[in-house]
């Protein structure tokens, strides 16, 4: 019997220490759970007031039990992945149909290009396609270009592809009808590939009204001077429906944001289980220590050893089947969670690649927000941004700055002479003439328009005027040339430094009331306020 009891006691103290070592583990793995949880609900936070409030309740549950309907959550989650997959079969599926678009478009120009060069740049623009499937906001830049070296087919100039300040001409007068049926078919196969391009495009509702202007245009053919302009409104439409993704994005969050849900739901019910761990450990040392007394009362109780050893060989048993029982329960639960934890830390898995893709998406939407698409500065809403900014040290801190409202001379004659295009690729050669010579401190933003405004901080009033002057110099030296001809591109600005008193607003209009005065007195021309 001293051999049965000390078995026992072995076998008993090690199944405790076993059970203590697992509880460990468990608390270990939801420490760890909850910890990856709040990190992700921060990341999370401040994107949309929906989420936020998500991530509230999932904050507050993760400090206390909760008894979640998990049956409910699970059936969200499963519709809600559904969802996700459909919406992201149907968005692959839409960027393929563009990218088989733009290589049959490719294809199309390398039957009409004869130059080394141009062959080059098809080669160049099929590899930037195919990667538009992993990089749509590249779209519009590859659209861009395909149509620019379409252009420069059309009028014969297709040598002169690249972007420098000896070319940035088109001519659009030709008539198709001085250029034959040729061209005729041409204008119908452009028109063939624009419209495939729109409809695999995600065109936001406010611009649905213009997309079926536009599909209705090129439905019904054009003609050869037109198609300068038809595909600028195509590439605008582009840039808006791949931009605006906002919508998507927030459902991107919503779905997110139900996955944070379910992680919860797990954690605490996992918990749920170890509290019952503890009460089926509790039960079990109080049916042992039972048992045990009693052992010891029947031992003095009773005399005949024959009774005596079958009285104890039965409690015996008795304690060993609890004890049997309490580890079967055990192990059950412990598959149990085990199985729950490696599919709780799939999720989590999958949640942080998700969170990561939201990240770098946020990046490029804000970037690509404030952003000019045409010609890569900043826009106005970064201007905006900037100014306060600025005004804010200027605030605390008196530091002064200078801000300068720009605009180009007489640019309206440059696009009735020489066509839009034509007036795009000097807004993007003023950009970067600009960006060349002011100070790598200096802000510059394409306001709208051709106009520009540049922020120069710890610069008084005249020191920006001199910086200016330098700065329209520099363009009016520029050799914007036509065709060979020079054309005279010159630029008036508007300077005016912060005063006391001064809001944002009262800063710009007085620098743009100086521009006034510029124009007003010849152009050409920096003036001061
Ligand atoms: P001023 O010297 O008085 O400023 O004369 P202006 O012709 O430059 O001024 P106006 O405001 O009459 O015309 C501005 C023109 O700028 C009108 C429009 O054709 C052109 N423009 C504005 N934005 C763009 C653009 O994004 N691309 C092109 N190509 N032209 C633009
Ligand atoms: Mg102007
Ligand atoms: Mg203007």
């Amino acid at each position: 019997m001293a051999v049965d009891q000390v078995d026992w006691k072995k076998k008993y103290r090690e199944l405790a220490h076993e059970l203590e070592r697992k509880e460990r583990d468990s608390a270990d793995a939801e420490q760890h759970l909850r910890q990856l949880s709040s990190y992700m609900a921060i990341a999370l936070e401040g994107e949309n007031p929906q989420l936020d409030s998500e991530i509230s309740t999932l904050k507050s549950l993760l400090q206390e039990p909760a008894g979640e309907n998990i049956g409910f959550l699970k059936k969200i989650s499963r519709r809600v992945e559904k969802q996700i997959q459909n919406r992201e079969d149907l968005r692959t599926k839409n960027v393929r149909q563009i990218v088989q678009s733009l290589l049959r478009w490719v294809r199309m120009l390398r039957t009409q290009v004869q130059n080394a060069g141009s062959q080059n740049l098809l080669d160049a623009l099929e590899r930037r396609s195919n990667e538009v499937e992993e990089k749509i906001y590249e779209l519009p830049s590859v659209l861009s270009e395909l149509i620019e070296l379409q252009s420069h087919i059309e009028t014969g100039t297709e040598d002169n592809h690249e972007i420098s300040e000896s070319d940035f001409s088109l001519d659009t007068t030709a008539s198709s009808e001085a250029l034959g049926d040729e061209v005729r078919i041409l204008l119908k196969r452009i028109g063939a590939e624009l419209l495939e391009l729109i409809s695999g495009l995600f065109v936001p509702k406010e611009e649905t009204p213009n997309a079926r202007e536009l599909v209705k245009r090129i439905e019904q053919g054009f003609e050869l001077p037109h198609l300068a302009e038809i595909v600028h409104q195509v590439v605008q439409l582009v840039i808006k429906a791949t931009s605006n993704t906002s919508e998507d994005f927030e459902n991107y969050l919503l779905e997110l944001s139900s996955r944070l849900t379910e992680v919860q739901t797990f954690v605490a019910d996992s918990r749920e289980e170890q509290q019952a761990v503890g009460k089926h450990q509790r039960e079990l040392d109080i049916q042992v220590r039972r048992d045990v007394k009693n052992l010891h009362q029947t031992v003095k109780n009773t005399h005949d050893i024959g009774d005596l050893k079958k009285a104890v060989s039965q409690q015996l048993s008795g304690l060993v089947r609890a004890m049997d029982n309490f580890k079967r329960k055990e192990e059950e639960r412990e598959t149990r969670l085990q199985g729950r934890y490696e599919d709780l830390i799939g999720k989590v898995e999958q949640m942080e690649q998700e969170t990561r893709k939201v990240k770098a998406h946020m990046e490029e939407e804000r970037l690509r927000a404030r952003t000019d698409p045409l010609t890569g500065l900043p826009n106005r809403a970064a201007y905006d941004e900037h100014l306060a900014q600025e005004y804010e040290r200027w605030s605390r801190y008196r530091t002064p700055f200078s801000v300068v409202v720009a605009d180009l001379d007489y640019f309206k004659r440059v696009n009735d002479t020489y066509g839009h295009l034509a007036g795009d690729k000097v807004l993007r050669l003023v950009a970067k003439v600009v960006t060349k010579i002011i100070r790598v401190t200096d802000f510059v933003a394409r306001f709208g328009g051709e106009e520009f405004v540049v922020i120069l901080p710890s610069t008084s009033v005249a020191e920006a005027e001199q910086a200016m002057d330098k700065l329209r110099q520099a363009l009016q030296d520029s050799p914007f040339n036509f065709h060979g001809k020079p054309v005279g591109i010159t630029m008036s600005f508007g300077v005016t430094e912060i005063r006391e008193g001064d809001s944002l607003d009262d800063v710009f209009t007085r620098a743009d009331e100086a521009l006034y005065q510029a124009k007003e007195e010849g152009r050409n021309l920096v003036r001061i306020k």
